[in-house]
């Protein structure tokens, strides 16, 4: 845990050193949640909505894109459901005056508890070492079936406090679990309040009757709102998506955990709206598409792992996350829902106007029913970089930190470095540059020690260094080093827009 809180701490240091993400207005000292991304996060974050868009909007002859406003009619907000619950239980501590979210105060502890089990499982493989059965350690110990159980427990009494809104029992249950405060370690709570998640602001001038607006808290409803402007004009029929790449704004609670937890966050999502009645066939298959997609990046499936909703939301049914094993644990990252046809009708009943298709195979109309996939772009960028970053101690004993950023995202993908400042061999390394630049971001690096530059480009993520060396100048030949394993090979100049379009292709 330590070691990874480490790492996760080593993560961000490394995101702000080398210009890929800084806090926001950091000389004022940051805002809270809010994030800028620099020269390199631009182009690893643009890369990641790039794929995205392609494997939905390209590869789906039937899913088309739209780019709305963030600002809505205010009645959305209504219809959606998010002006009266889109909020989060919260509490204070009276000591420290710190606030947090009741129900992940309650998921803290829960996962203490699993940290425990872990625990007793690597100390029982040592004490039993090739001999471990971890399975049937699992099943058979009595600690971990009391852990378990106490586990059970409480999930189920904060699911029910939660479901009836029952903020008395959430705060009781706080108290008989023990649960102190991280800052003052005292139990003095506050009762629990709800608290609305949504930014609030005026549009128009106050004199000619300025109305209350928000920040959209999700994409997602500016799809549903053109859901009849697409159909109409886009010669789609169920089954078909729209999907949708925007800014969303949630005034968090508890925001930490660097930028897994935003107040200004993108989104990625796509709604899918087919027939009444197919929901959870489609369900199943858009689960199943989104791992292929994240698998696809070449990051190992046990990364992955799918997390079924018991608690569903009040227009879902069915959902599920796909979690990712962040250096703090297995969280998610994005979501996949089976949101019948709640929010067509609901903004059908306060626009008052039709939202159906007219299925001319089954001849009636319908409100279609809609499958959603929901991913944080940044999120995303979380996910992509602390896998990719590495800490490596070399055969000759020297360190390095590399990104092993998957090819096809990483924001820089070649970097052209004469092996010195003279001689002809800037000028041959520019020759190079103009060609690979056309297809793709590429950097050229004249300044410091081979080795340096090289240390340079591992730390951003650059799959692949040219090195232009005065046998270039006779043979128009290069040295191309590869980034994971710093492999070496003696190329021609012609063959490096190839090697390298071939590196970095997007892969569906
Ligand atoms: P959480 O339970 O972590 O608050 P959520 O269930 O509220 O997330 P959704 O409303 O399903 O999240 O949003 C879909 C996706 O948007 C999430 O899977 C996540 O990737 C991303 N997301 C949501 N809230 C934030 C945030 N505050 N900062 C960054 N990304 C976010």
């Amino acid at each position: 845990m330590i070691q990874n809180e480490d790492i996760f701490k080593a993560i961000i240091s490394h995101s702000k050193e080398y210009g890929f993400i800084f806090p926001s207005s950091e000389i004022y000292d940051g805002l809270s949640a809010v994030y800028d991304y620099g020269q390199y996060g631009v182009e690893l974050k643009n890369n990641i909505k790039t794929y995205w868009w392609k494997a939905m909007a390209q590869m789906h002859e039937n899913i088309v894109g739209i780019d709305a406003a963030i600002f809505m009619h205010p009645t959305v907000w209504k219809a959606s459901g998010h002006v009266d619950a889109f909020s989060d239980p919260l509490i204070d501590n009276k000591d420290s005056k710190k606030r947090y979210r009741a129900d992940v105060l309650i998921e803290d502890y829960i996962a203490k508890i699993e940290e425990k089990i872990n625990k007793e499982v690597t100390k029982a493989a040592k004490r039993f070492g090739a001999d471990f059965d971890e399975s049937m350690f699992l099943q058979t110990n009595g600690r971990i079936a009391e852990y378990r159980k106490k586990i059970e427990d409480i999930s189920n009494r904060m699911n029910r406090a939660l479901n009836e809104n029952d903020f008395e029992d959430i705060r009781q249950l706080i108290i008989d679990l023990e649960i102190v405060c991280p800052v003052s370690g005292s139990r003095n709570w506050t009762d629990v309040r709800q608290f609305n998640l949504m930014f609030a602001t005026q549009m128009g001038a106050a004199a000619d009757g300025a109305s209350q607006v928000y920040l959209r808290p999700e994409t997602a409803q500016g799809i549903f709102v053109n859901y009849l402007n697409v159909q109409k004009t886009g010669r789609v029929k169920p089954p078909f998506g729209i999907a949708q790449i925007g800014k969303a704004f949630r005034n968090e609670i508890v925001a930490r955990q660097f930028i897994f937890r935003m107040r200004e966050f993108e989104q990625m999502e796509m709604q899918y709206f087919v027939r009444p009645g197919e929901e959870l066939t489609w369900y199943e298959y858009w689960k199943e598409q989104r791992m292929k997609w994240h698998l696809s990046l070449g990051i190992p499936a046990e990364k992955y792992r799918f997390h079924n909703h018991e608690k569903l939301a009040h227009y879902a049914n069915a959902a599920a996350d796909i979690e990712f094993a962040f250096p703090f644990g297995f969280k998610e990252l994005e979501g996949i829902h089976s949101r019948t046809d709640f929010d067509l009708s609901a903004h059908q009943q306060y626009s008052g106007k039709k939202l159906q298709y007219f299925d001319q195979e089954l001849n009636e109309s319908y409100v279609p029913y809609v499958v959603e996939t929901s991913i944080g772009v940044d999120r995303m960028f979380l996910a992509i970089l602390s896998h990719a970053y590495q800490e490596e101690k070399l055969e000759d004993g020297s360190e390095r930190v590399v990104l092993r950023i998957p090819p096809m995202l990483a924001p820089v993908k070649a970097a052209v470095l004469p092996l010195v400042k003279k001689d002809g061999l800037p000028e041959k390394a520019r020759e190079i540059m103009d060609i690979l630049k056309q297809d793709h971001m590429c950097q050229y690096d004249e300044k410091d020690a081979i080795g340096r530059r090289y240390r340079r480009q591992d730390a951003i993520g650059t799959p692949y260094c040219i090195t232009v060396d005065h046998q270039t100048l006779e043979d128009n030949c290069v040295t191309i080093r590869e980034r994971d394993s710093m492999r070496q090979d003696r190329i021609a100049i012609e063959k490096l827009p190839q090697i390298i379009s071939d590196k970095v292709k997007m892969k569906f």
